[in-house]
């Protein structure tokens, strides 16, 4: 008999390795086991929601017909590794072939691929772009943008295409009309919300004694474990969110963890949601005038330009990719990402929430969290190690390239075609959050200033040779050139303040 392995990322019923087997002769292996639940210390969230949703799919896949193994995390057998997990099953079953999708993970895969066990790989067609198709795309490309693959996957797709070829509203991109703040009074839908029953009330309580000493709380876990519950939120931004998702997609805003975000990364990210169906639906939603141009691009744009395009780089650069530095970074990550203790309103709001919650939006995780580890020099793995452990839909495939190269520019512009640093004042901007915070965003290099200002300039002082012949930063360097000798020593000097306190340990 034949041996189907399923992950706990991979439950999807069209997953290839399925495919490939037969439910009359053929069982398949599911394993909770705590290599993977503590290589970092997962959000409680996390743990619960994965455990949760691979036991409900074992259920679905009984009821199916299929024969599943399936080792609690508690069994008295239970070799807390996946490759002991598949010694035993293979051993005890007297399995002649294993067959695998790829993994998420370059470090599972290889661990499977060193196993010498008889593996018989399948290819994640879960992904609109399969890691060859992306390598034949980059190959001989001197820079990698994601723009290009973006328009690329819009002519393979046909979404949000007219038929002769051209793109829908004559532009690929309305990202300019992406960037508004949000009106004064104007708040998210209610979110959705997802009672735990009995499957994810005994996890709850598994994860609660197991893993006590992770970050994060695991109280008030409301979001979806199965296909069904996942499609019930996916309609709900439907039918409430989608609409404004253009408009306010960079918005913040306080005691508003998702505003018009659709909250679906970590279900589509184990497997609950199709990415191809979320893209004919948002498509079919502009067609029929149910929402804006600007909304159904910058919300396909986000599934089949980044989320394949990050995916793509991961592939083609791992496992060198993880070890980049380019910065030369060498502070290590302040205590307060793991309390969410500073009086850096912004930052308290994006950690408090990410503890709570296991979930931040883009912004708040790019240009809060993200800018202030860039300004700060912050040691890449240090940084991503952080995301990897805190976000409910964190798997190194997309956590990575967004972290070590969107974020913190450590693959020297390979990724992105600039770092996303930015003072106080683009938080100021986009949210309410300076009104409520004891920093002056006004000043910079004041006692009371706020941290991001003077931490921005002295980013780029200290950058200036790496960074300065980058186009995209040719104007900002040109304001510090033209900025007063005097003053720029004041910055400076501030800036410098700043790293010594965190370097002693101290919360800005
Ligand atoms: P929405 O804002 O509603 O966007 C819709 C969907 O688009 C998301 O669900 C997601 O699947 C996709 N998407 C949007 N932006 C990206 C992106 N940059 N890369 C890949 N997919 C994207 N996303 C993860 O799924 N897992 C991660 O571990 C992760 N780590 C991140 C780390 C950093 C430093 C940054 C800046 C971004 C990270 N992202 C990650 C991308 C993005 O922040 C999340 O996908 C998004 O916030 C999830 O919330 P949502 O479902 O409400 O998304
Ligand atoms: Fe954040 Fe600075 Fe605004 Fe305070 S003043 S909320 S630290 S940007």
């Amino acid at each position: 008999m034949r041996l189907g392995l399923v992950l706990g990322d991979q439950l999807s019923f069209d997953l290839a390795s399925l495919a490939a087997l037969d439910p009359a002769r053929d069982a398949l292996l599911m394993a909770e086991v705590q290599e993977e639940a503590s290589y970092v210390p997962h959000h409680p969230l996390k743990i619960v929601l994965i455990f949760s949703a691979m036991r409900h799919f074992a259920q679905q896949l009984r009821e199916r017909g299929w024969q599943v193994h399936y080792v609690e995390l508690d069994a008295r057998a239970n070799s807390a590794s996946l490759v002991g997990e598949l010694r035993r099953w293979q051993h005890a079953l007297g399995a002649t072939d294993i067959h695998v999708t790829e993994c998420g993970e370059w470090r599972l895969e290889q661990a499977l691929r060193e196993a010498q066990l008889p593996l018989v790989w399948h290819r994640d067609t879960r992904f609109l772009c399969s890691r060859e198709a992306f390598a034949r795309w980059a190959e001989g490309r001197k820079q990698l943008r994601m723009e290009h693959f973006y328009r690329g996957m819009r002519k393979r797709s046909g979404l949000l295409m007219e038929p002769d070829g051209t793109p829908a509203g004559g532009a690929w991109n309305f990202d300019g009309d992406n960037r508004k703040a949000l009106p004064k009074q104007m708040r998210g839908p209610f979110p959705a919300h997802f009672e735990p029953d009995e499957i994810t009330r005994a996890v709850i309580a598994l994860v609660r004694q197991r893993f006590s000493d992770h970050y994060g709380a695991v109280d008030g876990f409301d979001y979806p474990v199965t296909a069904a519950e996942a499609q019930q939120l996916w309609q709900h931004f439907l039918d409430f969110g989608l609409a404004a998702f253009g408009d306010y997609q960079d918005a913040m805003a306080e005691g508003e963890p998702y505003l018009f975000h659709a909250r679906i990364s970590a279900a589509l990210n184990i497997g609950l949601l199709d990415v191809r169906r979320l893209c004919d639906d948002v498509d079919s939603a502009w067609r029929e005038g149910r929402v804006p141009l600007n909304a159904a691009e910058g919300f396909i744009r986000q599934l089949i330009g980044w989320r394949e395009y990050v995916r793509g780089i991961y592939w083609l650069r791992m496992p060198d990719y993880a070890g980049l530095n380019y910065l030369g970074n060498q502070r290590g990550l302040p205590e307060f990402y793991w309390t969410g203790q500073t009086r850096m309103r912004c930052m308290a709001q994006a950690i408090g929430q990410t503890l709570q919650l296991g979930y931040a939006h883009h912004i708040q995780r790019l240009m809060v969290t993200g800018n202030f580890a860039l300004l700060a020099g912050i040691v890449p793995r240090e940084i991503c190690q952080w995301y990897l452990a805190v976000y409910m839909d964190a798997f190194d495939w997309v956590e990575l390239p967004n972290t070590l190269g969107m974020v913190m520019h450590a693959d020297g512009g390979y990724l992105g075609s600039k770092p996303y640093c930015a003072s106080g004042r683009y938080i100021q901007r986009m949210s309410d959050h300076c009104k409520a915070c004891s920093y002056r965003v006004d000043r910079v290099v004041e006692e009371d200033a706020c941290p991001f200002n003077a931490l921005y300039w002295h980013f780029l002082i200290r950058h200036r040779r790496l960074l300065s012949a980058n186009p995209r930063l040719a104007l900002v360097y040109r304001s510090l050139e033209s900025m007063a000798v005097g003053r720029r020593d004041a910055v400076w000097q501030r800036g410098e303040a700043l790293l010594a306190q965190l370097d002693a340990g101290q919360a800005l």
